[in-house]
């Protein structure tokens, strides 16, 4: 990563590349693409751009003004490891037809966040250490005999897992919540997350460890060096497309579905996140609780504050709010902790390092486009400094007990993260200033964003008969 365009023009040749592939986010936060063959690529691409039709991507345009340019970053180019001809890959801004960065471009966000960040003069880095954890289940569409995702939705499966039924246990199979960390057969994708981190490295992501996570068998996790914040956006879609393109290539799907499973662990995002000044660390200080500098606390303090209101950006699906449950390691409560996974925001204590001192934020999870929940965690926590949220004031802790087993009234002083999609929403709503400042989100983005979590997640999920509805109300 990290090039001139001189270097990005070449690297095609060296490598022989025949086409150019160019990715961009659309607003939920998926990847899209278009290819051009080698001969249509010169460097006027990286000022002039290369026409799309954004009425056709989700959370775009609409169709009378539909006409938009995509241009690439060189500092992204890779050329990529699942295309068969070879092709030099690219991710690319969104601009209009006379080169203004588009309002719904996340990566813009991203870049804007970034800069407010360096004027505001409270630091001029912002650090992020996102953990996807994702699911691996056998691909219906190549092999329909296999135990999949898609069947073990229900009760039947869970009950098998928790051994529950006499079913004995004769393939290693692992347990529903004892995945974490058994060695192979039990470990039975150790070889798959191995060669994933392999192609990460090779694309230049450093990977720090890799391992099968709580849930049954084929819940990962692979964790990669932290980085800056836009750089770290570009580095996650980068990680999901290597994972759901390994787990292709063995016949797996990856999914980074929060909650495919009742009754077992989902998968989260943690990002922890630190904030640098001059090259040192701002989030250390020996003297305080969990070695917090008053810098960490309140940035802590605005996370906390902002916190329903940010779950409708960085938990951003009516699927998050089935994981953020008591009783599977993600986060209920709107608190702050030294080592504690049951807190909204743990303090990890691994280290007295200072330059290793960070905040985990827990509620996130991989469905979020990590451009928008990084650069909103950012303005949720300089909000924080502005104003100098005192966390524990304000009375989120610190909580250094298991918040799930608090008893009801002590319970009811700790706040609870929202309890649906529509929830956060509503919240975000009545809590977004700290996203407009500086014009790094835009009242237009925010208002995009609501409609189109309305109109197309919670009311297609809430106006639909649930499956359950059958077992519980069929024969009322
Ligand atoms: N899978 C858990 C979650 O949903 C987290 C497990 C862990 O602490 O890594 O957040
Ligand atoms: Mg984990
Ligand atoms: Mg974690």
């Amino acid at each position: 990563m990290s090039m001139t365009v001189q270097e990005v023009l070449a690297l095609a040749k060296t490598k022989g590349a025949q086409f150019v592939d160019y990715k961009f986010i659309d607003l939920p936060g998926v990847w899209q693409h278009k290819t051009v063959p080698i001969s249509e690529f010169d460097e006027s691409v990286f000022t002039e751009g290369t026409g799309f039709d954004g009425s056709s991507i989700r959370g775009f345009q609409g169709i009378e003004e539909s006409d938009m340019l995509l241009i690439p970053d060189p500092g992204t180019a890779i050329i990529d490891p699942f295309m068969k001809l070879p092709t030099l890959s690219l991710i690319c801004n969104v601009v209009s037809p006379d080169k203004v960065s588009y309002s719904r471009d996340a990566r813009y966000i991203a870049q804007k966040a970034e800069a407010y960040l360096k004027k505001s003069g409270i630091a001029d880095t912002s650090y992020w250490g996102p953990e996807a954890e994702f699911f691996l289940f056998d691909d219906v569409r190549y092999d329909a005999t296999q135990n999949t995702a898609y069947y073990a939705v229900d009760s039947e499966e869970a009950i098998w897992n928790t051994g529950k039924s006499e079913n004995p246990n004769l393939g290693y199979k692992i347990r529903n919540k004892e995945g974490y960390l058994p060695v192979p057969p039990a470990d039975a994708t150790h070889d798959i997350r191995s060669e994933m981190s392999a192609v990460l490295e090779s694309l230049g992501i450093q990977v720090e460890a890799h391992h099968h996570e709580v849930a049954t068998a084929g819940q990962g996790e692979i964790d990669m060096r932290f980085d800056t914040l836009t750089t770290m956006g570009d580095k996650l879609m980068l990680f999901k497309y290597v994972v759901r393109n390994v787990a292709k290539l063995h016949g797996k799907v990856a999914t980074f579905m929060p909650k495919p499973l009742f009754g077992d662990n989902g998968s989260g995002m943690h990002v922890h996140q630190s904030l640098w000044g001059n090259g040192s660390p701002l989030f250390f200080d020996s003297n305080n609780y969990a070695q917090l500098s008053q810098t960490a606390l309140y940035y802590i303090g605005g996370l906390l504050t902002h916190a329903s209101a940010l779950l409708a950006i960085s938990s951003p699906t009516t699927n998050s709010y089935k994981r953020l449950v008591p009783g599977y390691e993600a986060p209920v409560n709107i608190a702050f902790s030294a080592r504690n996974r049951s807190a909204a925001i743990r303090i990890p204590m691994y280290s007295n390092n200072p330059k290793a001192k960070r905040i985990e934020f827990r509620p996130p999870d991989p469905s979020c486009n990590p451009y928008l929940a990084f650069a909103a965690m950012l303005m949720a926590g300089i909000d924080g400094i502005k104003n100098k949220i005192d966390p524990v004031a304000a009375g989120f802790g610190p909580l250094q007990v298991n918040i799930y087993e608090l008893s009801p009234e002590e319970k009811a002083k700790v706040k609870s993260v929202p309890g649906s999609l529509e929830g956060a929403l509503k919240a975000l709503e009545d809590d977004h200033a700290f996203l407009l400042e500086g014009g790094v989100f835009t009242q237009d983005l925010l208002e995009t964003w609501i409609s189109y979590k309305y109109a197309n997640e919670v009311d297609a999920v809430r106006l639909r008969p649930h499956p359950i509805e059958y077992k519980l109300y069929f024969d009322i």
